[in-house]
């Protein structure tokens, strides 16, 4: 028995579950379909790194001798986890996204302070469905043992049809009712509702969301970036432009009734698109209050609220302290997360990006600044990696991170984002591992979502 097997044999036949224990159980209904029922579940608002599977808000579960399957407020599913053997990891899952894509979380094969945490600043690796930046793929479709949970999710869509009318808690009918609203089609049709409300996809969302499990409402303050570099693959065609106060309360207002009562499960408010900060302070101080007076996500939840946007070099270099101490009065902890990319003049040329090394350096310096100065904001900076860069990218990016000042409560966190065009191999690692040490900031690895 291996340690995998261990794991299960005592999760599965003793019942020291670590979450029953931690959370309670709320109202588990038994049911004739050989699954039981758990009408709403709570735990903790905010999301705790470790190893074992996260678990966060309010929802409901169905349980089967072979999975759980959890929903939001909603109805709609979330979770799938597998709970025999044939599943790869318990601390495994299948997540839905609000874009409805299902992304599966693995827990890697380099468990240890030196493995998945270590580059991901998480214990677990987001496997998208979608082509991306990965340092590493792991083809979760390939593996039928993890696609059995789909066919079990459909199997199990069938069974609740079957038990609606069984004679059963009002509670349970009425969650039944819920899910079976919300089939493939319909979470479809709510994804591509969510995106005609803010006017387009989220192509990428800022590293820094990991820390709420890339929960986030979005809201689109402004379409566009300043430079259309050559190298970005999730960038628009449109010139920067801000949005309009009707646009920006009209999809306020959509979005508070296309969350409903889930509404409750979210304590983070994403700015777009791929520079909110060029909108100015007055923009974005407005739009922060708007959409915290309709999501009460300030007034009503036991912690901070989260606010992440994007920067650019340029906008960030002309934010005055004001701004930053506007912000800072926010009651929210809001992270800003600009795009380097490199300190070296030749690669930000090969790249296509129109801005100077000497700039970088400077808006790196104000970086570290701003997160020694002010309590409520965190600034994080992307760099890019790749077997195409050149060794001067490389000897740059090591003497401006070896350099920076001792960061405040470890803030300032570094990303590297694998360019497109390297091989998406773990033959990254190693340049990885080599720059986190030179680096007197906390580097991880960037793995660009969309939602
Ligand atoms: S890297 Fe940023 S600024 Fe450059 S094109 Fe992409 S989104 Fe725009």
């Amino acid at each position: 028995m291996d340690l995998r097997q261990v794991f299960f044999y005592v999760m599965h036949t003793t019942c020291i579950d670590p979450l029953v224990i931690r959370q309670g159980w709320k109202m588990t209904f038994p049911q004739q379909n050989n699954f039981s029922i758990t009408v709403e579940k709570q735990n903790p608002a905010n999301i705790t790194k470790a190893s074992f599977p996260l678990r966060y808000g309010t929802y409901s579960e169905i349980r089967t001798s072979d999975y759980e399957f959890r929903f939001n407020l909603s109805g709609e599913i979330k979770f799938i986890r597998g709970l025999n053997t044939n599943w790869p990891h318990p601390a495994e899952q299948l997540k839905r996204t609000d874009g409805n894509d299902w992304v599966y979380y693995s827990v890697g094969d380099q468990s240890g302070e030196d493995g998945l945490i270590s580059w991901m600043g998480e214990y677990y690796l987001p496997c998208l469905p979608y082509p991306s930046n990965p340092v590493w793929e792991v083809n979760y479709v390939a593996n039928p043992n993890i696609m059995h949970g789909f066919a079990a999710w459909s199997q199990l869509y069938a069974d609740l049809y079957g038990a609606k009318e069984n004679r059963q808690h009002p509670r349970a009918r009425d969650l039944i009712i819920r899910i079976l609203e919300h089939d493939d089609r319909v979470l479809h049709e709510r994804s591509q509702h969510l995106h005609t409300i803010i006017g387009e996809r989220v192509s990428v969302l800022p590293p820094d969301t990991r820390h709420v499990d890339y929960e986030i409402i979005p809201l689109m303050i402004a379409d566009g970036c300043l430079y259309h570099c050559d190298f970005c693959c999730v960038k628009t065609l449109q010139r920067f432009r801000v949005r309009s106060d009707t646009d920006i309360l009209d999809q306020i207002r959509r979005l508070k009734d296309f969350y409903g009562r889930n509404l409750e499960n979210y304590n983070a408010l994403f700015l777009g698109n791929h520079d909110a900060l060029a909108a100015g302070a007055d923009r974005i101080h407005w739009a922060v209050c708007e959409a915290d007076n309709a999501f009460r996500l300030s007034d009503s939840r036991p912690t901070t609220p989260m606010l992440y946007f994007f920067a650019s070099v340029d906008s960030f270099l002309r934010s005055t302290h004001q701004l930053f101490e506007k912000l800072n009065q926010l009651p929210f902890y809001t992270f800003i997360n600009i795009g380097f990319e490199s300190a070296d003049p030749s690669t930000l040329a090969f790249i296509g990006k129109p801005v100077s090394a000497p700039k970088v350096r400077e808006v790196f310096c104000k970086m570290n600044e701003i997160n020694a100065a002010f309590t409520n904001i965190e600034i994080t900076g992307n760099f890019l990696i790749g077997t195409t860069l050149s060794p001067d990218h490389y000897q740059a990016l090591e003497e401006l991170l070896g350099s920076a000042p001792t960061p405040p409560k470890g803030k300032g966190a570094i990303y590297l984002s694998p360019i497109k065009d390297s091989p998406k191999k773990r033959e990254l690692l190693p340049q990885f591992l080599e720059i986190k040490q030179h680096s007197r900031l906390p580097v991880y690895i960037y793995l660009i979502q969309r939602l």
